[in-house]
């Protein structure tokens, strides 16, 4: 059982679309995979109607853009019902934020005297809700101002850069009560990559659980081996699930192959367990919440 439990596609900043990445998903021989595109929902759709044909598992998932302490820390969660009302509000907000930064950063980038307009932008980003940097990067790519958006990243879009401006978050810790109202689990995405190492430390992890974290993403390219081992192990200790996942992007990422990392078996399923306590425990508070359209592969080979 191969699970890969963040991916992204065209409607974020993902270059597959929804459907694309679950075909080339069962191409990698995964068999499930969660879509997590930053902030949306929109992909689900298509992408669990392409994972059914494909003969593999779908979980439904969204990377949410969080704040703690001032650092951004990215939360996935998995299964709620997107049209919550105070989920669907904050993700609509952190939307907004995202839209309204665009005209800073190209106005950043014009006293560069470098030209993009919304128009190029629009262009790029076609498909997607989540509009972001790397939208901007492949701009700059088309426009031959830098390579890759690597490239446009490390010169104009990191923090710290000249073009770099930041944007609305959710504050973590109210984002974990509306991801258990709206029916579903949270897992901390690569919680000691570079923006949030520094305030993810285990005691603060710990006072986490408290506000209804899950999991912790332990296997993730941002993290060593060594890192990996100690999330896994602060996991265990916390009785929070500790997955793994590739953070594909399609070309748009590199060395974030499909199924690089994977969830092992026994907390996929532990997962999956306290995601369906999790969505009948919202719905006795809630009978309006809706479940989501997870399916578990189809048995037998593919
Ligand atoms: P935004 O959502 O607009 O704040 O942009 C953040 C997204 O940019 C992340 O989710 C990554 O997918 C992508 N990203 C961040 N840093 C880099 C980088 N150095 N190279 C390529 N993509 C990046
Ligand atoms: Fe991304
Ligand atoms: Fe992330
Ligand atoms: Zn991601």
């Amino acid at each position: 059982m191969r699970a890969d439990l963040h991916t992204h596609s065209q409607r974020s900043d993902g270059t597959d679309s929804p459907a694309g990445v679950m075909q080339a998903a069962a191409a990698a021989g995964l068999d499930v995979v969660a879509l997590t595109d930053h902030d949306s929902a929109a992909g689900w759709a298509e992408a669990a109607d392409a994972a059914r044909v494909a003969g593999i598992g779908f979980l439904p998932g969204m990377e949410i853009s969080c704040v703690l302490e001032g650092r951004a820390v990215h939360l996935l969660a998995y299964g709620v019902d997107p049209e919550h009302a105070g989920l669907h509000d904050e993700l609509s907000a952190v939307l907004a934020g995202r839209t309204s930064r665009l005209p800073a950063i190209l106005s950043q980038l014009s006293s560069l005297g470098i030209s993009v307009s919304e128009e190029d932008i629009r262009a790029v980003s076609g498909h997607a809700t989540a509009v972001g940097r790397p939208h901007v990067a492949d701009a700059l790519v088309a426009s031959g101002h830098v390579a890759d958006r690597t490239e446009a990243f490390d010169r104009y879009l990191s923090p710290g850069r000249p073009a770099y401006v930041n944007r609305r978050s959710a504050p973590l810790r109210t984002m974990l009560g509306l991801v258990a109202s709206a029916g579903g689990v949270s897992v901390v995405a690569h919680p000691w990559a570079r923006a949030s190492r520094r305030v993810l430390t285990p005691d603060t992890v710990a006072s986490l659980v408290a506000d209804g974290l899950t999991g912790l993403e332990a296997w993730h390219q941002d993290h060593s081996a060594e890192d990996a081992a100690q999330l896994a192990m602060l996991a265990g200790d916390l009785n929070l699930v500790a997955t793994g996942a590739s953070d594909y992007h399609g070309t748009g990422k590199v060395n974030h192959e499909l199924g690089c990392h994977t969830t092992p078996p026994a907390q996929f399923e532990q997962l999956l367990e306290r995601m369906v306590v999790a969505g009948d425990a919202a719905r006795q508070r809630d009978p309006s919440v809706r479940p989501t359209p997870w399916c578990r592969p189809a048995p037998g080979p593919r």
